[in-house]
């Protein structure tokens, strides 16, 4: 397993799709082989996303990392994620604002809509040593999680037609939201958002495919 994982690692590097040395290290960190149901665990380094049931699948590492460098994930900030699934981001999200040692630790807010994967997530966050740092939350995450906000970085792994206005109002001045935009069952295009105090700038950043974000303000 440490070898599969070390040979993707080196490829992402020469890809550069793995940048920071924080990044990596997040990486190395977290044992994607636990958040996975047993029949997917000898597929944990391959770079492509597999299924946690309930038609939805973890995305492939490489998302993570470039939602990590895309997001400048600093030690303390405060980070909301819509479509928590297995659990596998938040960690590596949590490993990024709030490591282990922290004085100024950070937290990860994740929200999952299906009951059956929130209680996944929550197990494997609970098992792998991130109970303190992520709260799982059951609900519909296009509404966001107004009991928390603002968030510093907000990341969507569910792809809806548009960003939803209560994510943006739910973002904090001078924060990040990254989220893929376009239609269902189809490629999308992974967007940038930054909030200024005066303006929200969109940045197109490629090509993806994610499962469907569905609820409120989704489909
Ligand atoms: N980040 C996850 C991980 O690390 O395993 C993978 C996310 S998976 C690609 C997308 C997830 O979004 C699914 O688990 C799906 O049930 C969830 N989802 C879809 N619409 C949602 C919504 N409105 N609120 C919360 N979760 C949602």
């Amino acid at each position: 397993m440490e070898e599969k994982k070390k040979r993707l690692l080196d490829r992402y590097l020469h890809s550069k799709t793995a940048v920071s040395n924080r990044v990596i290290e997040a990486f190395n960190n977290v044992p994607r082989e636990k958040f996975l149901p047993e029949s997917q665990v000898d597929h944990a380094y391959n770079d492509t996303p597999l299924s946690i049931g309930h038609k939805q699948t973890i995305s492939a590492p490489h998302i993570s990392f470039i939602y990590a460098e895309k997001l400048n994930m600093e030690e303390g900030l405060k980070v909301l994620e819509i479509g928590g699934g297995s659990g596998y981001n938040a960690a590596f999200f949590a490993e990024l604002v709030a490591p282990k040692g922290s004085k100024n630790p950070g937290h990860v807010y994740t929200i999952e809509r299906l009951p059956e994967l929130a209680e996944f997530a929550r197990n494997n966050l609970e098992r792998n040593g991130y109970g303190e740092t992520v709260t799982v939350i059951l609900g519909d995450g296009t509404c966001g999680y107004p009991e928390e906000a603002p968030y510093d970085r907000i990341i969507v792994t569910a792809a809806g037609p548009e960003i939803p206005n209560p994510l943006i109002e739910q973002l904090n001045i001078e924060g990040m939201l990254i989220m893929p935009v376009g239609k269902k069952h189809s490629y999308q295009e992974l967007v940038l958002l930054k909030k200024t105090t005066t303006e929200i700038i969109r940045k197109k950043l490629g090509g993806v495919a994610f499962v469907p974000l569905i609820g409120k303000h989704g489909f």
